[in-house]
């Protein structure tokens, strides 16, 4: 049986010393692994977490044996060593050991110049990292070093009250007392934590042997690395400070040489091609061996090539990607593990523009970030003036209190969209995500000024209509100007990955589209189909509003038929290009859901321009929106019940969708249509739709001579339709989950404006998050629950799936895995972060079955 491992507090790091980055931290135990490949690393020690902890409550290690593997007169340097490197730490101390003693022998053997500079920084960083003194008073840019040193050692004396500590064991004492409460101040713990630390995260440090990179022959310091940060090509990059004899280097002003072909001087490959070529093999060894791409930093000492740390090279989201697919496709870790190593958001960047990190940001506000990505334009103030400025060929960007339907060509034309109001399922947020249209919603602080064309900004700066700004829908945040971007890149990598992702998930991916140009983005990031196609934002496409507005104004039943008559050509070669685009994949298409009156113009304007279009006086059309008007419009007349009381448009709409399931049938496409009825509370209701639609299919299959087969389902989106799931699923073979209404009306809460109240409700802690964010799996999860477990009562084979906002998200995902659902269904874009996290929470689950832990490198799982 093997023996559990016995730590200690301070362990002499060698091949064999027991040694776990849960114990000693990442630093340490990376340390390890480079010896026991047998780098040059110079002798080092580790602290536990529990040795530095209580290092921070004053009861240090025995110096004396801490010292002993290091020699009479040791130099030393100290880092941190936390458990995941991504947490931090305090900054490294180097040069401990340095005093007027050690300083001179260090004189005669690298030169005073060399010896005294050491010194300096040493006093310097002493002074204000340990003894925590004003470090404005260690600043010392125009002086020589060795006038400095005088100056450092005098200030340390008249502000530290003693002279500067000439014992290196009170030297690393006092180093390590402090790296140790640096630990446990407020602003590292907050910083830790936010990248995923637990609260009790420990700190590990790691005492080693200085390599100081200074000597007669070449020396110097620097670090290299194999890969690019930015794309994760294969690239030998780095920066060497090469400290010869007589050379003002060891500042990096003058000394800088670079590892590749640099035009203002010779790479190290020219200077010390052996010690180069050892780097490359130790790069390739780290690659094989770590399973990683490290960044090595290292001393060459008189031409003796020194090990000091190797840390994962920094990446951006693209290289990260390609740098796990490259790391499987070499057979270096498995297939499983690349898919795991990338956070989904890290698709997120890869999918859309972003503002480049390391642009200045002028934040003009903040709102909520409704759709990812970035875009500059100038202001535009209505949906007219960014069709106006498309056709100019001008980017612009829309701002408005909230949009409406009558604004979606506006959002069309516009770069990025941003509204004062609404939240995550508000109506820009919805369409901007299935455009892909960056989006800022609920930027509350912001007003607009009509009458001066200008939006007003907190602290009063104005910007006016044709000012340029940027909305970055990633952040939730609006800039000024026109900062540096980042362009997307769907390079092989990602799609290599997400094919991979396929084979493990164990969960369908479909898309929300309503338009061709949705269902293209949704098949060309290989959606499994449509999960739900709102067929009302279809209506407002080109001139149908017109004919939309005359159908409402239809006096009567046949008037109606008259007008819709007009719209079934047109819905119908919207359904054709729809099953021809997704060719073969299921498409579900859910019948009308939205309130009549929001297809009418609201303003006296827009009122009169539509009396002139339907040469009716105003007011019978200020009566008509009057009369439409509900005090309730979300629990008023729409989704199944314009169905039951209007049954010409859901007629209309099923005749479109048979027709064009018999065009496409008979030019030999495969078709797979579904047709789903929103808002529904009652069986009735189910079965009153179902017979029509069924006599509809029966007439346009007699009509054209084409059989052909559909689906008809519902949306549960009210409780009462989970709560008696199992009665209405005797006439529906799927349930799709709405869970945006579900969420709003199972709190009870406006969709289109919690806004107002929701950071409030969110900083006192009485919802966790936004309900219409993350799914509430407690209360709305239940409901889902429930509905899924009534429906497979009623009919065990009945399909169940959700297709509200939140139905891409990990948290939402994970749920509807637990309950058994067919699928997801989520905005275009959003389909490879599904997809990826999909794979990730299935072989999550494998390996925890298997008692393994899921190898999830990057990020925590949430
Ligand atoms: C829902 O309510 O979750 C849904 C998908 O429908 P809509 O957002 O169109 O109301
Ligand atoms: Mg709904």
């Amino acid at each position: 049986m093997q023996q559990p491992q016995t730590y200690q507090d301070v362990t002499l790091i060698t091949p064999t010393a027991p040694m776990s980055p849960a114990v000693h931290g990442g630093r340490a135990k990376c340390l390890q692994r480079l010896i026991r490949l047998d780098m040059p690393v110079p002798t080092t020690l580790a602290l536990s977490f529990d040795a530095v902890l209580r290092c921070a409550k004053g009861k240090l290690p025995d110096m004396q044996a801490l010292l002993a593997p290091f020699g009479p007169d040791p130099l030393l340097s100290v880092r941190p060593s936390s458990q995941d490197p991504d947490w931090g730490g305090p900054g490294a101390i180097l040069n401990i050991g340095l005093n007027d003693a050690t300083h001179a022998a260090l004189a005669r053997r690298v030169g005073e110049e060399a010896a005294t500079a050491l010194y300096v920084r040493f006093v310097q960083s002493y002074a204000v990292h340990v003894a925590r003194l004003d470090p404005d008073a260690f600043d010392f840019p125009k002086m020589k070093d060795s006038d400095a040193l005088r100056v450092a050692l005098d200030t340390y004396e008249f502000e530290a009250e003693e002279p500067f500590p000439q014992d290196v064991a009170v030297q690393l004492s006092e180093v390590l007392r402090s790296m140790a409460r640096a630990w446990d101040g407020t602003s590292a713990r907050l910083l830790r934590e936010a990248k995923g630390a637990p609260v009790d995260a420990g700190l590990g440090l790691v005492v080693q042997a200085l390599a100081l990179g200074v000597g007669a022959d070449e020396s110097g310091s620097g670090v290299i690395q194999f890969v690019s940060s930015s794309d994760g090509q294969p690239q030998v990059t780095g920066r060497y400070l090469s400290q010869s004899q007589g050379r003002d280097a060891l500042n990096g002003r003058d000394g800088a040489m670079f590892l590749t072909s640099d035009p203002r001087g010779q790479g190290l490959e020219d200077i010390c091609p052996a010690a180069f070529a050892a780097l490359i093999h130790y790069g390739e060894i780290c690659r094989a061996r770590l399973r990683e791409e490290m960044q090595i930093e290292f001393t060459l000492e008189n031409n003796v090539l020194h090990i000091l740390d190797a840390v994962r090279v920094q990446r951006s989201s693209r290289a990260l990607v390609q740098i796990a697919v490259a790391l499987a496709s070499a057979g270096i870790i498995p297939r499983e593990e690349a898919v795991m190593r990338v956070p989904p958001n890290a698709l997120s960047e890869m999918l859309h523009r972003q503002v480049d990190p390391a642009a200045t940001r002028d934040i003009i506000v903040r709102g909520i970030g409704a759709s990812p990505g970035a875009a500059t334009g100038r202001i535009v103030l209505s949906a007219a003036e960014a069709q106006a400025s498309a056709a100019r060929g001008e980017p612009c960007v829309l701002v408005r209190r909230e949009t409406t339907p009558e604004d979606i060509r506006g959002m069309h034309a516009a770069q990025a969209v941003l509204t004062m109001r609404g939240g995550i399922t508000s109506h820009a947020a919805v369409i901007g995500r299935g455009l892909g249209v960056p989006c800022v919603v609920g930027a509350s602080d912001l007003t607009i000024d009509r009458k001066r064309s200008e939006i007003v900004a907190p602290g009063g700066r104005r910007f006016a209509a044709g000012d340029i700004i940027t909305v970055d829908g990633t952040t939730g945040t609006v800039l000024a100007g026109a900062p540096q971007m980042l362009e997307a890149t769907l390079d092989d990598a990602f799609q290599t990955l997400l094919t991979w992702a396929d084979d493990f998930r164990d969960i369908g991916v479909r898309a929300n589209a309503d338009t061709p140009t949705d269902a293209q983005t949704a098949s060309n990031f290989a959606a499994e189909g449509i999960g739900l196609c709102r067929t009302e934002h279809m209506f407002f496409e080109g001139d149908r509003l017109g004919v939309m507005r005359e159908m409402i104004f239809a006096a009567t039943a046949d008037d109606r038929r008259v007008v819709l008559d007009r719209l079934l050509p047109i819905q119908r070669a919207d359904f054709i290009k729809l099953f021809s685009i997704m060719d073969g994949r299921p498409v579900c298409i859910r019948l009308f859901d939205m309130p009549l009156h929001e297809f009418l113009p609201y303003d006296k304007p827009g009122q009169r321009d539509l009396a002139e279009q339907l040469a009716m006086p105003l007011t019978a059309v200020t009566d008509r929106v009057q009369a439409l008007s509900e005090y309730n419009p979300m629990l008023g007349m729409r989704g199944v019940r314009q169905g039951i009381a209007i049954p010409e448009i859901y007629e209309m709409q099923a005749r479109a969708i048979f027709e064009a399931v018999a065009c496409v049938t008979g030019q030999g496409l495969s078709v797979q249509p579904e047709i789903m009825i929103p808002l529904i509370s009652a069986m009735r209701e189910v079965e009153l739709i179902k017979t029509r639609i069924d006599s509809v299919a029966a007439a346009v299959q007699r009509e054209t001579g084409i059989a052909f087969a559909f689906k008809l389902g519902v949306m549960v989106e009210t409780p009462r339709a989970a709560l008696r799931a199992q009665d209405i699923v005797k006439y529906a073979s799927f349930l799709s989950f709405g869970t945006n209404d579900l969420t709003q009306m199972t709190y009870g809460l406006s969709r289109d404006d919690a806004g107002r109240f929701m950071s409030a409700y969110v900083q006192q802690g009485v919802y966790e998050e936004d309900p219409f964010h993350t799914l509430d799996l407690e209360g709305v999860g239940e409901l889902l629950a429930i509905g899924a477990a009534r429906g497979r009562a009623g009919r065990p084979d009945v399909v169940v799936s959700i297709c509200g906002e939140h139905g891409g998200t990990r948290a939402a995902i994970g749920f509807c895995r637990s309950q058994k659902f067919n699928y997801v269904s989520c905005s275009p874009f959003r389909v490879p972060l599904a997809r990826l996290s999909a794979a990730q929470l299935t072989l999550a689950d494998r390996a925890a079955a298997d008692g393994r832990q899921a190898a999830y490198t990057q990020m925590p799982m949430k």
